[in-house]
C-alpha cells in the first residue's frame, strides 16, 4: 500500500462547476493483467475524480490494495502495477468535498470478513448514513460481546472503519454480515441503503457491481475475450476494448466469477436518472441508457439556438464541455463556430503550490482567449451550467479584454437552485447564483449582454429520455429520490447533509 500526504491544491476556481462524484472501474479476467486494465479504465474515468485514485487486485489467495491522492498517472508507475497480480481487480477515482482530502478516504476499501475480504468502490450519495451507522455500531457492540464471552480475538474493530465515508460504512456493513458469502450479505444490506451508489465490489474470487434503485449514477457491463468488464461509463469499457454488454439495471446486483455470471434483483426499479450526466458530468462519448451523451448536448445546443436566438459574428464554447452544445448551437443558428478560447488541460491539479503571482492570474491559468477570433466580434458564448457565477464573470471580463464587442452567453441547462442529495457537490445553497437572482439580474452580475439558459422541458427533451425516470431535481426542486430526513432545503448544503459525501 502506498501512502503520501502530499496536499492538492487547485490553482483555480474548479468548484464552479458541479463537481462529480466519482468513478468505479472493475474486470474479471483469468490471464489478463488485470492491475493494467483497470490502471487504463480509470484514466478514461479520469474526469469524475482526479484527487484520489486506487485499485485493488485479488490473486484468488489475497486481495492487495494500492491507493493514493492524485492523477491516476500521478498515483501509479509500472512498478506499482506489477505489484498487483491476480486475476480480478477493481478500481477508483474520486472527487470529495473541501476537506475530506484525507488518504484514509481513497479508495478501494478493504474490510475482513468471516470468509475472507471484501475491497468496495462507490460512486453516488447515501441519504440514510446515520440510520446505517446505528446499524453498524449495533453489529460491532454485538460482536464485541460475543468474542468476550469466548475469550477470542476480535475480527472487527471500530478502526476497520477507517474513515468516515459512506464507502467505508458499506464495507463494514457487508464486512459484519452474518451471511456465509458476500452475495447474501450484498442481498441482505443493499435494500436497506438509500440514495445513490453504483458501486463495484469483490472478494477474493468473486466480483460484483449493483446499482441502487433509481440508477443515479450510470453503471455499464462489458465483455473482453476471457472475462467481464463494468464501469461508471461505457467509454472506460471503449478502452480496454471491452465490447458494451448492457447497463448494470437499476435495483440489480450482479455476481462473476468461475461459474458465469449471476443476476439478483434487491429492489424494484424506481428509475431516476441523474440528467446532469447528460449535461456535463459523463464524458461525450459515453452512451447512458441507449444515449450518446454528445448527441444529447448538441441537441440541447440546437434547442438554445431556437428558444434564445440573438444577431451575432460567431458562436464560441467553454472548453471542453461547453462544446457539443456550442456545435449544436451554431448549426441550428447559421452563425459559425470558433475557438475563442485555449483550454490549458488539468493545470488546476497539480501538488506544486502556486505563487502569489501564478495565483493572481485566476482564469488565465485554465483559458486563454485566442484574441484575433474574439476582437471586434459579436459573440454567442456557450457553457453547459452556472453555479456560482465566478468562472463566467471572469471569463466576460477577459473576453472583454480581448476586444469581444457584444458577448451573449447562452446555457445549455437551466438555473441550478436546489440542492443536490445524490453525489454532486455544487457548494453550498447561498452560494448558488440563481438563487435569489432572476436572469437578468444574474446577466448583470455576469456582465454579459444578454443571457439565456435552455428551458427544463427543452433539456430533457434532448436526452430523448422518458421525463418520469429522470432525476432533475437541481433544476426543478423535484425531488423524485427521498432526500435525507434531517434536510432543510431551505439553507442546505448542497451536499453531505448526511455522512461524508466521498464520492
Ligand atoms: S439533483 Fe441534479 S445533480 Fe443531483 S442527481 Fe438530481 S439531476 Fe443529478
Amino acid at each position: 500500500m502506498a501512502r503520501a500526504d502530499g496536499h492538492l491544491t487547485a490553482v483555480v476556481d474548479s468548484a464552479d462547476k458541479g463537481q462529480d462524484e466519482c468513478g468505479v472501474f472493475g474486470v474479471w479476467a483469468p490471464g489478463e493483467e488485470v492491475a493494467k486494465l483497470s490502471y487504463f479504465g480509470l484514466y478514461a474515468l479520469q474526469h469524475r475524480g482526479t484527487q484520489s485514485a486506487g485499485i485493488a487486485a485479488s490473486t484468488g489467495e489475497q486481495i492487495l490494495v494500492f491507493r493514493d491522492m492524485g492523477l491516476v498517472s500521478q498515483v501509479f508507475d509500472e512498478n506499482d502495477l506489477e505489484t498487483l497480480p491476480g486475476h480480478m481487480a477493481i478500481g477508483h477515482t474520486r472527487y470529495s468535498t473541501t476537506g475530506a482530502h484525507a488518504w484514509e478516504n481513497a479508495q478501494p476499501t478493504l474490510g475482513p470478513t468471516g470468509y475472507g475480504s471484501v475491497a468496495l468502490c462507490h460512486n453516488g450519495n447515501l441519504t440514510n448514513f446515520d440510520e446505517l451507522q446505528s446499524l453498524a455500531d449495533e453489529r460491532l457492540d454485538k460482536h464485541r460481546e460475543v468474542v468476550a464471552a469466548h475469550k477470542q480475538k476480535p475480527r472487527r474493530t471500530r478502526a476497520h472503519r477507517d474513515s468516515s465515508s459512506d464507502t467505508s460504512l458499506i464495507t463494514e456493513l457487508l464486512a459484519s454480515s452474518d451471511a456465509d458469502n458476500l452475495t447474501d450479505a450484498a442481498l441482505g444490506l443493499l435494500p436497506q441503503i438509500k440514495g445513490a451508489f453504483s458501486l463495484v465490489f469483490m472478494d477474493e474470487n468473486t466480483l460484483y457491481a449493483a446499482r441502487d434503485r433509481h440508477g443515479v449514477r450510470p453503471l455499464a457491463l462489458g465483455k473482453i475475450d476471457r472475462g467481464w468488464v463494468v464501469a461508471s461509463e461505457t467509454a472506460a469499457l471503449d478502452i480496454v476494448g471491452a465490447s458494451f454488454v448492457r447497463e448494470i439495471q437499476p435495483g440489480e446486483l450482479i455476481a462473476i466469477d468461475e461459474d458465469g455470471l449471476r443476476s439478483h434483483r434487491f429492489a424494484q426499479e424506481q428509475a431516476a436518472r441523474c440528467v446532469f450526466e447528460y449535461v456535463y458530468l459523463a464524458r461525450p462519448d459515453s452512451v447512458i441508457n441507449g444515449k450518446t451523451v454528445h448527441s444529447s448536448r448538441v441537441e440541447m445546443g440546437r434547442r438554445l439556438a431556437r428558444e434564445h436566438p440573438v444577431d451575432a459574428d460567431l458562436v464560441i464554447a467553454t472548453p471542453d464541455s461547453g462544446t457539443p452544445a456550442a456545435v449544436g448551437y451554431a448549426e441550428e443558428s447559421g452563425i459559425p463556430f470558433g475557438q475563442g478560447l485555449m483550454k490549458n488541460a488539468y493545470v488546476g491539479r497539480t501538488f506544486i503550490q502556486p505563487s502569489q503571482t501564478i495565483r493572481q492570474l485566476g482564469i488565465r491559468l485554465k483559458l486563454n482567449p485566442v484574441k484575433e477570433n474574439i476582437e471586434g466580434k459579436r459573440l454567442v458564448v456557450v457553457d453547459d451550467s452556472i453555479v456560482r457565477g465566478n468562472t463566467q464573470r471572469a471569463l466576460i471580463r477577459m473576453l472583454r479584454e480581448a476586444g469581444a464587442k457584444e458577448i451573449h452567453v447562452r446555457i445549455s441547462a437551466p438555473p441550478v437552485k436546489w440542492p443536490c442529495f445524490f453525489g454532486i457537490d455544487f457548494a453550498t445553497r447561498a452560494e448558488l447564483i440563481a438563487n435569489g437572482l432572476d436572469t437578468q439580474e444574474i446577466c448583470r452580475s455576469l456582465g454579459a449582454d444578454s443571457l439565456g439558459y435552455i428551458s427544463l422541458d427543452g433539456m430533457i427533451e434532448a436526452t430523448t429520455q422518458n421525463s418520469s425516470e429522470l432525476c432533475t431535481a437541481c433544476f426543478s426542486g423535484d425531488y423524485r429520490i427521498p432526500i435525507p430526513p434531517q434536510a432543510d432545503l431551505t439553507d442546505a448544503e448542497l451536499s453531505g447533509t448526511s455522512g461524508t459525501k466521498d464520492s
